[in-house]
């Protein structure tokens, strides 16, 4: 049987999720790409390939050249470029494209939320008085914070940031989720942290930062997604494989 390709865009646990259920289905041949940003990637359940493409135009050529009958925009929340390329690529080509992206965190009572729309707009809401400030943005967008250099900072990132900051007082620690909320409030407690600045990345494998911060009444600078209108999109793994089959079903195999 020809199977039907997909290439699934990752980085993101729910990538590796449904690259492993859409992998196990006979007809479909899946393909996980990886940025190759992390040094040490955890294993993945289908082939994968890394390194960029070269823009949209080199994603197109990609799509075309592998004969890939479906696009997964699987990439985190925050991986803005990507996902525009998977969209002019998927435009340019005509190849379905399906957006998986989970939902952002809501705020419950306890919380002390401020909502921002850039991390350089979290760095100025940050005031000038110096805190005790806990950077969990990933390691790309850290450089930011040397624009206030008054502030303590703990940096947490899966590898490290480089070049390190200028900023004076930094201390970085470099860990990959999931965090444990217990652990969470210790670190917080233990580095004595006046404030935490996040991403509004939703999922589990982070989120015990946002309950350690609400259990000790510490406030939250939250970095929030732009709104983006996709013509397919799933918010999680389970609806995402709905939509691949029925997306398969709607469109033609390609040629080789
Ligand atoms: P980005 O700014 O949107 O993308 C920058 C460039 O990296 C893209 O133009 C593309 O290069 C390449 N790229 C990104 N994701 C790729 C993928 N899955 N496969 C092949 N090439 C990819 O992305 P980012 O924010 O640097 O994130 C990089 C990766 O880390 C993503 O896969 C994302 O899912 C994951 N991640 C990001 C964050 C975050 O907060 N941004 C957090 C956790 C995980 P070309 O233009 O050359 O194709």
């Amino acid at each position: 049987m020809d199977k039907r390709r997909i290439l699934i865009l990752g980085g993101t646990t729910e990538a590796r999720d449904l690259a492993g259920r859409l992998g196990e289905k006979p007809g479909l041949a899946v393909t996980l790409s990886l940025a190759g940003r992390t040094l040490d990637p955890v294993p993945q359940p289908v082939p994968v390939r890394t390194g960029g493409f070269g823009g949209a135009e080199g994603l197109a050529a990609y799509l075309e050249s592998h004969a890939i009958d479906l696009l997964v925009d699987a990439t985190h929340p925050f991986a803005k470029r990507i996902s525009a390329n998977a969209r002019a690529a998927s435009s340019m080509t005509g190849i379905p494209l399906l957006r998986l992206e989970r939902l952002g965190w809501e705020e419950v009572p306890g919380d002390r939320w401020t909502r921002v729309a850039s991390v350089s707009d979290a760095v100025t809401v940050l005031g000038e008085a110096p805190r005790r400030v806990f950077v969990t943005i990933g390691r790309q967008e850290a450089k930011a914070f040397d624009a206030a250099p008054q502030h303590h900072y703990l940096v947490r990132s899966v590898d490290p940031v480089d070049p390190p900051l200028e900023a004076p007082d930094v201390e970085y620690l470099l860990a990959r989720g999931p965090f444990a909320v217990e652990n969470e409030i210790a670190l917080l407690r233990d580095k004595g942290i006046d404030v935490i600045v996040s991403k509004n990345s939703g999922g589990e494998a982070t989120q015990a930062k946002i309950a350690a911060a609400r259990a000790l009444g510490l406030p939250v600078l939250l970095i929030e997604r732009a709104a983006v209108a996709d013509d397919h999109r799933a918010e999680t793994v389970e609806d995402a494989v709905r939509l691949v089959d029925h997306l398969l079903a709607s469109f033609r195999k390609r040629g080789v």
